[in-house]
């Protein structure tokens, strides 16, 4: 039996180390990391870059809290201002702890505005924010509300990508509106550039705040540094994680001026939140995206995944149903049980993630190359022909 608390179905594997986009097992077994540990390990594993950031900073200093200057914190969160739309940036620890701070910067804002009676969000049905109280209340999901007492107050859901409704629950209490660009964990599904251009203009006019949880989308992950460029449109307020640490855990809540003026000294707070380690490496993650031509590369990895996939889907039309997504975050929609193509790749050495909706999610390193690319396809192919004898 597990000391571990069961909340896991693990795989089994168990890896030793890690090389660029592979993984390797204890007993040597080559594995195709198209998980990425669930889209953080953006520049794949054991990156010179990041290898040499952590162990530098590791001899100098790990962690001395916020009650002191952290010049490594000023430089990521001048540098994430720099390259966003955002004016301040508040360091977290995890994706969760990210929207937090980013639900609790939207309500503050109105508070200190003399609207305190501003405190809901509307949300999407399907959507998935983390899992601490407010952020599984904000994803509104049975399955992660259940046992766990009533579910923290300040969240009108909306199905579906309909401005009408999210117009008709924005009211008097409204504080925003929290949305991922492409629902990640809700399987892939993407949101319009219209609509995400419709809901800035709706909340603009309505006086409300627009919060983006770029937790999955972000740093690099679509093509561009966040995913709502895209759309050529900013948030107010955005919650960022997952691959902006490269596999150290780091979050990030940025904001406007406005917001972030609403959050005074006392207001929020982390302990490990921005220490010395997570942002040396945060800032050599950023060395290698915002690096000329990095994010080009990555839109046209991006582009043969989903062309060679799309190539695939009409030759396996009885497995994929459809592929979804943009830059290397890629779903495929399965005919099948989505966990049985999932196993079909893992028997041939290769990583990916489930999605609600039915989906498998491709979460390749953004270093990805062609090869890696092609070995891919190559073995969704063969795991696609397998699933078709069985059937
Ligand atoms: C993963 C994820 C989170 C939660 O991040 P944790 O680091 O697991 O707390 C929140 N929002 C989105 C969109 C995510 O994909």
């Amino acid at each position: 039996m597990s000391a571990l608390l069961p909340t896991y179905v693990r795989s089994g594997l168990s890896f030793a180390r890690g090389e660029g986009a592979f993984l390797f097992t204890e007993t040597g077994e080559r594995y195709l990391d198209f998980s990425s540990g669930i889209a953080v390990t953006a520049l794949g594993h054991a990156h010179p870059h990041l290898v040499e950031a952590l162990t530098e900073q590791a001899k100098k200093v790990w962690h001395v809290s916020n009650l002191h200057h952290i010049a490594e914190q000023e430089r990521l969160g001048e540098r994430l201002c720099a390259a966003t739309f955002a004016d301040r940036v508040f360091f977290a620890n995890s994706g969760a702890e990210a929207v937090e701070a980013a639900i609790k910067a939207a309500r503050r804002y109105h508070f200190v505005n003399g609207a305190p009676e501003r405190y809901r969000l509307v949300t999407f049905e399907g959507a998935f924010h983390g899992r601490t109280l407010a952020t599984i209340a904000a994803g509104g999901q049975a399955k992660h509300l259940e046992g766990f007492g009533p579910p923290v107050d300040g969240f009108d859901q909306v199905s579906g990508f309909d401005i009408d409704a999210v117009e008709a629950a924005i009211g008097e209490e409204t504080a925003g509106v929290l949305i991922e660009p492409i629902m990640g964990e809700g399987g892939m599904r993407e949101v319009s550039y219209r609509f995400l251009q419709d809901l800035r203009a709706l909340c603009d006019d309505k006086g409300v705040l627009l919060v983006l949880d770029e937790v999955q989308t972000g740093v690099g992950r679509t093509g561009r540094f966040y995913a709502h460029e895209w759309a050529g449109i900013t948030p107010d307020i955005m919650a960022s994680a997952k691959g902006l640490g490269g596999g150290f855990p780091v979050g990030a809540c940025l904001t406007t001026e406005a917001v972030g003026q609403a959050m005074t000294p006392g207001s929020h707070g982390s302990t490990f939140g921005g220490n010395p380690l997570a942002m040396a490496v945060g800032n050599a993650v950023l060395d290698v995206v915002l690096a000329p031509g990095f994010l080009e590369g990555v839109a046209q990895m991006g582009l043969r995944l989903k062309q060679r996939l799309a190539g695939l889907a009409d030759e396996h039309s009885d497995v994929i149903a459809e592929v979804r997504g943009q830059g290397l975050m890629i779903g495929l929609k399965c005919k099948v049980e989505n966990l049985q193509l999932l196993a079909e790749l893992r028997d041939r050495g290769m990583l990916s993630v489930q999605a609600g909706d039915n989906v498998v999610r491709l979460l390749p390193p953004l270093i990805v190359g062609e090869d890696e690319i092609d070995l891919a396809c190559n073995t969704i192919d063969a795991a696609c022909a397998a699933l078709k004898t069985r059937a």
